[in-house]
């Protein structure tokens, strides 16, 4: 929530109705090894808008990690050049080895199917924004998660995030393959969350304050095919409609399938 109040006196300068250039003369190593958009570049801009300056590299092939360098000697040598590095990778826990083998702030940009911090940040973000709009809290909000709960690093990182709140109630809405890990589910209940599982959509958004959709993460499934993943499993304004309420947030983290 302190990051919260610098964002909101940072939206002018993202806006360019203001400059800042607290960044002058620092460098951002932004190393992502696996698809990206809006996380690479949001970073990239974020950091040149404030007078800093990004290098990088993306995908293996053109780091020295398709040389076979390790994690740790690539962390160490980036290290020496830059001031702070964002770091996607696709083995979860790798982003974790990259800031055990240096002394320089690392960002977790995504480690495949573990974790994305900044992406749950922003989340909460956009959601108290809507919520204090609409004169809600977080506290005590009904939030339904569909889609890939599995392999989806945004929602196991919300998740955890949200729970930190208090008297919650989740619906988890997964084809059955895709279920939310259960150690993540432990976890929040153990934070005195109601946590309820479900494979129907209708029932998982009926009555949410926000609906929070993920795609299917067809990269990390090595050709299993998704069992009940149907079209009947897709958000459609009818359903909406039907089972939410006039103001459900429905949110989703991009990109759509
Ligand atoms: N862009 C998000 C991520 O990198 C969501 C997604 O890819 O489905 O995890």
């Amino acid at each position: 929530e302190d990051l919260f109040q610098v964002a909101d006196l940072m939206q002018p300068i993202a806006r360019r109705q203001k400059v800042s250039r607290v960044l002058v003369g620092a460098v951002l190593g932004s190393l992502f090894f696996e698809a990206s958009t809006r996380t690479r570049v949001s970073f990239g801009a974020a950091f040149c808008r404030l007078g800093g300056s990004v290098c990088d590299t993306t995908g293996f092939t053109f780091s020295s990690m398709a040389k076979g360098e390790s994690i740790y000697d690539t962390s160490r040598v980036m290290s020496g050049y830059v001031d702070a590095l964002v770091v996607r990778h696709p083995e979860q826990g790798s982003v974790a080895e990259f800031a055990r083998a240096t002394h320089i702030p690392v960002i977790n940009a995504g480690d495949g199917p573990g974790e994305h911090p900044s992406q749950a940040i922003l989340d909460l973000y956009t959601l108290q924004r809507e919520f204090s709009r609409l004169g809600k809290l977080v506290d005590g909000t009904h939030v339904a998660m569909v889609g890939d709960l599995k392999y989806g690093r945004t929602v196991h990182s919300l998740f955890r995030l949200l729970a930190l709140y208090r008297g919650l109630k989740f619906t988890l809405v997964a084809p059955p393959s895709l279920e939310m890990p259960s150690h993540l589910i432990e976890l929040v209940a153990r934070n005195g969350h109601v946590v309820e599982v479900t494979p129907s959509l209708e029932n998982g958004l009926r009555g949410a304050d926000v609906v929070y959709a993920t795609r299917i993460q067809t990269e990390r499934l090595a050709g299993e095919t998704v069992e009940g993943y149907t079209p009947e499993f897709q958000i459609r304004k009818a359903l909406v409609d039907a089972v939410c309420k006039p103001d459900t947030v429905l949110m989703h983290p991009l990109p759509r399938d």
